[in-house]
């Protein structure tokens, strides 16, 4: 997993570049379910000296004596979280440019799962055939997928 990651938060006043990212998993606990806002928190462990902020940087909340969780503090993206002092940092599979490219390999804290959570993939689906071009077609203002200084909106940011 040695290949240059890329991403960042919905709005694109955060962007970030990462190598050597690894483990990727989910962690189902509490805190998790909160930061991310969802039921479960998808993320990879970087090297923090392989984890370069390429524009702006995250605001911070620490979340435990000893996490602290980065976001966005335009849009509120959930982008990390660092056990303090370890010397890496993992960071949120949802705010990759590719996420399909980091398949978890392990569930965190699986005692806190959703009672519900393994029937998630057979619910039936809605909008499954929206292609990319469909969604762009609803004119996001969230950052593309790919590091570029222009999108809609761009010119919004603080
Ligand atoms: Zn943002
Ligand atoms: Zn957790």
């Amino acid at each position: 997993m040695g290949e240059t990651l890329t991403g960042g938060c919905q709005c694109g006043a955060i962007r970030y570049r990462a190598r050597n990212a690894t483990d990727p998993a989910i962690c189902h606990c509490r805190m998790c379910q909160k930061a991310a806002g969802s039921v479960f928190w998808p993320f990879l462990k970087v090297p923090l000296s392989d984890l370069e902020w390429t524009r702006g940087r995250p605001a911070l909340y620490r979340s435990s004596e000893v996490g602290e969780r980065g976001f966005c503090a335009d849009c509120g993206t959930p982008l990390t979280f660092w056990h303090v002092g370890a010397e890496t940092i993992d960071l949120s599979i949802g705010s990759l440019d590719d996420p399909a490219l980091m398949e978890p390999i392990r569930q965190h804290w699986a005692g806190a799962r959703m009672p519900w959570f393994t029937k998630l993939a057979g619910l039936p689906e809605v909008g499954s055939s929206a292609s990319p071009e469909e969604i762009l077609r609803r004119r996001p203002f969230q950052h593309p997928d790919h590091d570029t200084g222009e999108w809609p909106n761009s010119g919004n940011l603080r």
